[in-house]
């Protein structure tokens, strides 16, 4: 058997008798004539064990001292010391207290010499002239007696050493199994404690994400503003444009950061619609439009069929948009960028980026779709967070759809392209359409003065932009910075349309509402909730609530007067 152990933990040997066992069955013969000696000798011979003469008590003695022996010999009538006083120093040493002797007497029918014998504890009797074949025969009993038992001692111990070693090695393993499961038990209690940080960053990053949207509506809006001011000295459009796009900028990071803290609270709810991605591609490249025709990109959009698939417009517009942004930014001025869409086959359309530029080496192909992975290739500050692929990635995916990329080297340009399911495979979306609150922009009402409005933000600047804009458009505003006077307001006034915060100190949004609903169950106010939040389930809310429209901030101007617009066109 074979064990081996762990030098760490310590092993305890057996307490047992580790002393191997003497064999070799010697039998000793013991007689004072020497002839009787030789006769024995030859009697046993066929035995085949080891023979060990002694010619007196004495010399027994000696040889018993040093030797194992199986069988003992031994002539009664001996001088000096005879055969009974050998055998009863024999019996009296615990080493040789049970050797079987076999007393040899020349006396016949001694039975006073038989009883001392056995008195002896001699287990056998021989009587002079000794018969060999008998001498023989009874030697040999006591000599398989002896190896038997001696083979059966061995393998006791034997047995005895493999349960303690078996018991060991159980121990061993039962040792390291503990090891082990504290090691693991030590793990998943890391992994919490990183699953609660994890947890609190994705927090910081939606609460951080919501609370960088409330500044950067109004300022939005006041650029917007500047901007239909149609006496600017040029220096100051120049200003704006720099402000627009470095606003338009910002937007964009805290959307991403927004959509991350989404994807990672799986609240992401797409609104599928039937829809031919050349449709798709030419939304998302109107946004992107400015940024390739400031880096004087040519773009070149290559569909020779319909293809028609089931997607939320917006999200997958969002996805190639993103795409030709790249394409823009990571292309040196004057490249090229090439979109194409087609069908794969019966079940799959894809639409593909391509672009000139500055390409992706190979080791960050593999990760590229991995969230803040990015090559801090551009220093102006125009770069992302590394966020854009894996959101467009989460989103295709969402899509049943895969996205990939390919670019040969560094300076070789770069390749991304979107597969989806089309509209006939079996993964494809079941349509669901977008709310109206996305619609173009209708025609203002034409008496827009007599179109009165309410605004209640606690926001100072983003209340007052927000009148500045409907005023510029000839609407009547009144504006409230709490819940509480704002209810009062639409109360008293009953305006056609009100603009509520939902994120207002004491009676907050839902709150004005639902009171309004109880006060006034007649009201014919359309009411629009412009709120931060823009998650679904606050959507859901929203509309739970009685609220008409949900806007999330930063709206722009166009997009709050598109709805204000289109609700007053509502019956
Ligand atoms: P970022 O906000 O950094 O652009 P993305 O997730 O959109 O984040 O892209 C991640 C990284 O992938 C980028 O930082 C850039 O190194 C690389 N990359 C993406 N698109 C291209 C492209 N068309 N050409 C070259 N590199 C690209």
């Amino acid at each position: 058997m074979s064990f081996e152990c762990d030098a760490a933990i310590p092993v305890e040997l057996p307490d047992i008798d580790t002393q191997p066992i003497r064999s070799g069955a010697k039998i000793l013969i013991v007689d004072d004539t020497p002839a009787n000696l030789v006769a024995i000798e030859a009697a046993l011979e066929p035995l085949q064990r080891q023979l060990v003469t002694a010619c007196s008590g004495q010399d027994a003695l000696g040889h018993l001292l040093e030797q194992e022996f199986a069988l003992v010999i031994l002539d009664v009538q001996m001088p000096e010391m005879d055969g009974y006083e050998t055998a009863r120093w024999i019996r009296s040493r615990a080493r040789t207290q049970h050797l079987p002797i076999i007393f040899m007497t020349a006396h016949d029918h001694d039975d006073a010499a038989v009883l001392r014998a056995y008195e002896l504890a001699a287990v056998d009797f021989l009587f002079k002239p000794i018969v060999p074949e008998v001498l023989r025969a009874k030697a040999s009993v006591f000599v398989t007696l002896h190896e038997r038992t001696e083979a059966l001692a061995i393998e006791r111990i034997e047995r005895e050493f493999e349960n303690r070693f078996r018991d060991l090695e159980t121990d061993a393993l039962r040792r390291e199994r503990d090891r082990e499961l504290a090691a693991k038990h030590e793990l998943a209690h890391l992994n919490r404690v990183l699953g609660e940080h994890d947890r609190r960053k994705d927090e910081f990053i939606a609460i951080l994400a919501h609370e960088l949207r409330n500044p950067l509506s109004p300022i939005r809006t006041s650029i917007e503003l500047l901007r239909s001011d149609a006496g600017l000295p040029p220096s100051t459009t120049r200003l704006v444009d720099v402000l627009e796009r470095q606003t338009n900028q910002l937007v964009r990071l805290v959307d991403d950061l927004l959509d991350v803290s989404r994807i990672k609270a799986d609240k992401i709810e797409l609104r599928p619609e039937i829809v031919d991605l050349r449709d798709v591609v030419d939304a998302a490249l109107m946004t992107a439009r400015p940024l390739l025709d400031e880096r004087r990109h040519t773009v070149a959009v290559t569909a020779p069929e319909r293809v028609v698939v089931a997607v939320d417009t917006v999200r997958l517009a969002q996805v190639i948009c993103n795409l030709l942004n790249n394409a823009a930014r990571y292309t040196p001025p004057g490249g090229h960028v090439h979109v194409t869409i087609g069908n794969c086959d019966e079940e799959v359309a894809f639409v593909q980026v391509k672009d000139d530029g500055i390409g992706i080496p190979p080791e960050l192909q593999a990760t590229i779709f991995q969230m803040f992975v990015q090559e801090r290739v551009r220093s102006d500050g125009s770069g992302g967070l590394g966020l854009g692929l894996a959101l467009a990635r989460r989103l295709v995916e969402l899509h049943h759809g895969t996205i990939r990329c390919h670019s040969e080297g560094r300076d070789r340009g770069s390749t991304f392209e979107i597969q989806l399911p089309r509209i006939t495979s079996s993964l494809a979306l079941s349509p669901r359409p977008r709310t109206r609150d996305m619609e173009p922009m209708r025609p203002d009402a034409s008496d827009a003065r007599s179109i009165r409005t309410v605004v209640i933000d606690d926001n100072d600047d983003a209340r007052e932009l927000l009148s500045e804009v409907l005023r510029g458009k000839g609407y009547s505003v009144m504006t409230a910075s709490d819940g509480q006077s704002g209810l009062g307001l639409i109360r008293e006034q009953q305006p056609h349309v009100a603009i509520v915060d939902i994120g207002l100190p004491v009676l907050d949004g839902f709150a004005v509402v639902e009171a309004l609903q109880k006060q006034c169950p007649q009201l014919k106010t359309r009411l629009i909730a412009l709120t931060g939040h823009g998650q679904s389930t606050d959507h859901d809310r929203i509309k739970v609530a009685g609220f008409h429209a949900h806007l999330v901030k930063p709206a722009s101007a166009a997009t709050i007067l598109a709805c204000l617009s289109q609700q007053l066109q509502e019956p």
